[in-house]
């Protein structure tokens, strides 16, 4: 990167984080990926139950073997083979867990999170349920505003991720949207966080690397 990129960036993270706080929500920033399960984990009491979401991100900064060092009970749905049903269990029993994490799909400079979701347990728990959450975001997810954090995640993450979870979408063939109405769709739900939600406690750390889809 260089320095004229590095300058831009320390500003739109100051921005963001500035804007976020403004909008009640706790903004942190870690500049290396791999320091971010540290910080992570200063603010997770031992003993409590972990729940998580689907997330690239979370593998991306080793946040698994970091779990495993820490008296936590961690509920990851992607971690064991599980029957449908199984599946679904854990995902709500997930909405009732201490602590919740995964990422964003973007994060705006105006202070607002944005996500899109096929199921909507991971907004579900993100908005109500777990009363701390934790959004772990690197720096490529950060856009201008709501309509570009639509178009980034709708244009961009959901077929990317359709394409990773080979699902029978459209998109995962071509690698473009078609408002499709397969019923493997992964973007039921669109979530804009303008506020942080009143009864959850919700930090967006920062990551200063590229990160996730
Ligand atoms: S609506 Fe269908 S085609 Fe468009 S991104 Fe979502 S899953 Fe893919």
């Amino acid at each position: 990167m260089t320095e004229f990129q590095t300058w831009y960036e320390g500003l739109q993270v100051e921005r963001t984080m500035k804007a976020l706080r403004k909008n009640n929500f706790d903004a942190q920033f870690v500049a290396k990926a791999t320091d971010a399960a540290g910080v992570i984990f200063k603010m997770i009491p031992d003993g409590v139950t972990v729940g998580v979401g689907g997330s690239m991100t979370l593998n991306q900064i080793g946040f698994f073997e970091e779990a495993a060092k820490h008296p936590i009970k961690l509920l990851n749905p992607s971690a064991q083979q599980l029957s449908p049903e199984e599946f679904i269990r854990m995902r709500r029993k997930i909405l009732l867990a201490d602590v919740f994490l995964c990422s964003s799909n973007a994060v705006t400079e105006d202070g607002k999170l944005y996500n899109i979701d096929g199921t909507g347990n991971r907004v579900g728990a993100m908005t109500f349920g777990p009363k701390k959450v934790i959004l772990v975001c690197g720096v490529n997810k950060i856009v201008k505003d709501v309509t570009e954090a639509h178009k980034r995640a709708q244009e961009w993450a959901a077929p990317m991720n359709a394409k990773r979870l080979a699902l029978k979408t459209p998109c995962a063939e071509t690698g473009v949207c078609a408002d499709c109405a397969s019923p493997q769709r992964i973007c039921n739900v669109y979530v804009a966080m303008a506020k942080k939600p009143s009864r959850t406690d919700i930090t967006v750390l920062l990551v200063g690397e590229p990160l996730g889809l």
